[in-house]
C-alpha cells in the first residue's frame, strides 16, 4: 500500500519546509539503525524526507500520491486515478486535472502502468538493488560543497550485450514453452477434481522472451559485477545521520532493467579539538592566570585554516565561554553559518624558577 508521507514525518500536509526539515532530523535521531533503531523505519523516513524536501516532487506527490522519478514506495497498487485500469479518456483526466495538464507526460506513466499487468510484474523483478553505503567525512568537510569519489563493486549493465543478455549479433526470441507470456498453466487433477493453476514460466524466469544464444561474457544475465567510481555531491553543512541519494546507482538490473539507487549514509568523523552541537562548533582555549587577570588577546584556531583573535577583558573568570559569531558549520538550508563557542580554561603552571615563585609568594602576600 501507499504510504502516507506526512504521516511518516508526523507532520501536517501543509508544513513548511523548516517544519518538514526539523520533524525528519527527529525521527531519524531516533531512529538510527546505529543507535539500535529499526532500519525499515529508518529508511521509511529518508524516502518521506526525499520527497517532501523536494519542491517538485513533493507536488507530484501531492497531486497523484507518487512521484515519477522512479523513487520507491509507488507500485501500481497504490496508483489511483479513480478509473479502471485502462479505461480512461481525455475528458475524464480533464475533468481530474484541467485543461492544461500535460498529455505527453501521463502517456508515459500509463504505457508503464497500465501496459498490462504481468508486464508490469516482470519487469519489477529484473529491477536492480539499492545499495546503501557509509561514507566518513571530516568535520572540515562540511564547510563547503564538494565532491566526493566513492568506489563501489556492484552490477553495471553489460557493456558486450548492451544489458539485453544476447550475444550481439544474435537475436531475442520469443520463449518456446510460454510462447511470449511468461506464464503457463499447469492442470492439476485432485480427488476434488482438475484445478487450473498459473505459474511462471520456468524456461523464461517469466520474461516472455530468450536470447537466442546467451552473452559470452554476462552469460545472458545482462550485468556483470564491476567496481565503478561514482561522484558523490556533498552539501555543505551535512550533518551525520543525514542520507544521500543518488538515483540509479545502485546495481543495474537485470536483462537491461531499470537500476537501483544508491543511499549514502554520511558519518562525520571526531574532530580532536571541535565538537559539534548542530550547525555550532564547541572548543576550548587555555589561558594563564595572569592573562585573565590583565586581560589579552589571543589566537584561537577555526575550524578550517583561519584563525582568530579573541580579546580577554581584564579580570575575566574561568570557564567564561565566548561566543563568536558565524564561524560555525554552514546551515544546510545555505544560508547563514552556526556559531562557534570557546571555553576559557586555566593554564596552571607545572614547573617554576625561583624568581617565578618569589614572585608569586608576593602576590600571595597581596592576598591575590
Ligand atoms: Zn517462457
Ligand atoms: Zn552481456
Amino acid at each position: 500500500m501507499q504510504k502516507n508521507y506526512y504521516e511518516v514525518l508526523g507532520v501536517q500536509k501543509n508544513a513548511t519546509k523548516e517544519e518538514i526539515k526539523k520533524a525528519y532530523y527527529k525521527l531519524a535521531h531516533k531512529h538510527h539503525p546505529d543507535k539500535g533503531g529499526d532500519e525499515n523505519k529508518f529508511k521509511e523516513i529518508n524516502e518521506a524526507y526525499h520527497i517532501l524536501s523536494d519542491e517538485k516532487k513533493r507536488s507530484q506527490y501531492d497531486s497523484f500520491g507518487q512521484t515519477f522519478d522512479g523513487a520507491q514506495g509507488a507500485g501500481p497498487e497504490g496508483f489511483d486515478f479513480g478509473f479502471g485500469r485502462g479505461g480512461f479518456d481525455s475528458e475524464s483526466i480533464k475533468d481530474r486535472f484541467g485543461e492544461n495538464f500535460d498529455f505527453a507526460d501521463l502517456g508515459d506513466i500509463f504505457g508503464d502502468l497500465f501496459g498490462g499487468g504481468s508486464r508490469q510484474a516482470r519487469q519489477n523483478t529484473k529491477q536492480g538493488n539499492d545499495i546503501e553505503v557509509e561514507l566518513e567525512i571530516s568535520l572540515e568537510d562540511t564547510l563547503v560543497k564538494q565532491t566526493k569519489s566513492l568506489v563501489l563493486e556492484k552490477f553495471a549493465t553489460c557493456s558486450r550485450c548492451y544489458g539485453k543478455g544476447g550475444e550481439p549479433g544474435t537475436s531475442i526470441k520469443e520463449c518456446f514453452t510460454c510462447r511470449g507470456a511468461g506464464e503457463v498453466q499447469q492442470i492439476q487433477r485432485t480427488v476434488f477434481g482438475s484445478f487450473t493453476r498459473i505459474t511462471t514460466c520456468p524456461e523464461c524466469k517469466g520474461e516472455g522472451f530468450k536470447p537466442e544464444k546467451p552473452c559470452n561474457v554476462c552469460k545472458g544475465q545482462g550485468r556483470i559485477k564491476e567496481k565503478e567510481t561514482i561522484n558523490v555531491f556533498i552539501p555543505a553543512g551535512i550533518d551525520t545521520k543525514q542520507v544521500l541519494k543518488v538515483e540509479g546507482k545502485g546495481d543495474a538490473g537485470r536483462k537491461a532493467g531499470k537500476a537501483g539507487d544508491l543511499y549514502i549514509h554520511i558519518i562525520i568523523k571526531r574532530h580532536p579539538s571541535f565538537q559539534r552541537k548542530g550547525d555550532d562548533i564547541y572548543t576550548k582555549a587555555q589561558i594563564t592566570f595572569s592573562q585573565a587577570a590583565l586581560g589579552d588577546e589571543i589566537e584561537i584556531p577555526t575550524l578550517g585554516k583561519s584563525k582568530i583573535l579573541l580579546n580577554i577583558p581584564s579580570g575575566t573568570e574561568f570557564g567564561r565561554v565566548f561566543r563568536i559569531s558565524g564561524k560555525g558549520i554552514p546551515h544546510f538550508s545555505g544560508y547563514g553559518r552556526g556559531h562557534m563557542y570557546v571555553e576559557l580554561e586555566i593554564k596552571t603552571p607545572k614547573k617554576l624558577t625561583k624568581e617565578q615563585k618569589d614572585l608569586l609568594e608576593k602576590l600571595r602576600k597581596e592576598g591575590i
